[in-house]
């Protein structure tokens, strides 16, 4: 679709949210039955440690935003509860009113750093799908940590070789020229097949091309995932540490996938929060219908993908659907969501967007 047919699906729901809500139509939503019945399953990735949302407004949002997000729960009574019991209760048809979990996929720095001091001070509990590979190994996720890299680079142009498959000059002025450079330098690390040690090359190499002080980033660690010991030092009676794949990834083999469910296990066993996790979010939202059984067989009992919606007894435990918040969604279409209403509205279609398959 157009960036005219999005924008206008959005003004759109815009108004027709507006109407609601001066009908009164969102507060009746919210508290009918239909709601009661059901669960919102929001989805967060990363909170910014610094500029981080405004590289990538879908994957990071600012604190200040989480905070009015934390906010609009707490002022519209919305009961947040522990993603596992929230559907224990939803199937059992127990769900209190305006029930809400709130999860956050990979397990980055910051949200030890900046949303778990959030959920303390409001505090609701939420449920963390790390990916353990990283973890384990330290340094920077290279996907994201590119495109952060080249972001700041923006305005310059920075040499393609090495880093590109063309090897051209890099001219960094627009939007679109930031985001194909972004593709590029991804799509040519993935052709080479680079060893982590590759990939660390060449975030320094970038960083040294672009004149980024790459060694503060570093430090601040943005685009890192949590420590072994950061995810052992997580409040017991605030966070659930739940599975996401050991390396990011779901294989569509058997015995591949499910390696990648037993060493993300047994990594958060080796963690000391336990090995028994029976929660899953699929890695980029990327489902399969093959994957349905080798999670039962695996003993998941609930999994959760990023298609856009709120969830229902009808739907299948092993796909239930969310609402993936972004720095985009404006306070209206978020209530839209949290009442209710927006269920009944058009919306984008597919199961991911583009930013999400590089996370
Ligand atoms: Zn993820």
């Amino acid at each position: 679709m157009s960036t005219n047919g999005v924008s206008l699906v959005k003004a759109t729901k815009l108004s027709i949210l507006n109407v609601a809500r001066q009908a009164g139509m969102l507060t009746r939503v919210r508290d009918s039955r239909w709601r009661a019945e059901r669960l919102l399953i929001l989805a967060y990735h990363g909170v910014s440690l610094a500029d981080e949302h405004e590289a990538d407004p879908e994957l990071y949002m600012s604190p200040a935003l989480l905070r009015k997000r934390l906010e609009a729960l707490r002022a519209g009574g919305y009961q947040v509860l522990p993603l596992g019991a929230a559907i224990q209760r939803m199937y059992d048809g127990t769900l209190p009113s305006r029930a809400v979990a709130l999860t956050f996929d990979d397990g980055t720095h910051d949200f030890a750093a900046v949303a778990v001091p959030l959920l303390r001070e409001f505090g609701m509990p939420a449920t963390v799908y790390l990916t353990t590979y990283y973890s384990e190994r330290g340094g920077p996720i290279f996907d994201t940590m590119s495109s952060y890299l080249i972001w700041c680079a923006r305005g310059k142009t920075i040499g393609g070789e090495g880093i590109t498959s063309h090897g051209r000059p890099l001219v960094l002025t627009t939007p679109a020229a930031i985001d194909q450079a972004a593709e590029d330098v991804y799509a040519y690390a993935r052709e080479c097949d680079w060893s982590s040690e590759e990939k660390d090359r060449a975030l320094e190499e970038i960083a040294r091309r672009g004149g980024v002080d790459y060694q503060s980033i570093l430090a601040r660690r943005l685009f890192h995932i949590m420590t072994p010991e950061e995810v052992a030092a997580l409040p017991r009676d605030l966070v659930d540490v739940q599975l996401h794949t050991h390396r990011h990834r779901v294989p569509v083999d058997r015995d591949l996938f499910r390696r990648e469910i037993d060493d993300n296990r047994r990594s958060l066993g080796r963690m000391g929060v336990g090995e028994d996790k029976p929660h899953f979010c699929y890695p980029s939202g990327v489902t399969n219908p093959a994957f349905i059984a080798w999670l039962k067989e695996a003993a998941v009992t609930s999994a959760t993908t990023c298609r856009v919606g709120i969830a229902s007894p009808q739907d299948d435990p092993l796909l239930l659907p969310r609402l993936v918040d972004t720095t985009e969604l404006t306070p209206l279409e978020f209530e839209g969501w949290l009442t209710g209403v927006s269920a009944f509205l058009p919306r984008r279609r597919g199961t991911s967007t583009p930013a999400l398959r590089k996370y």
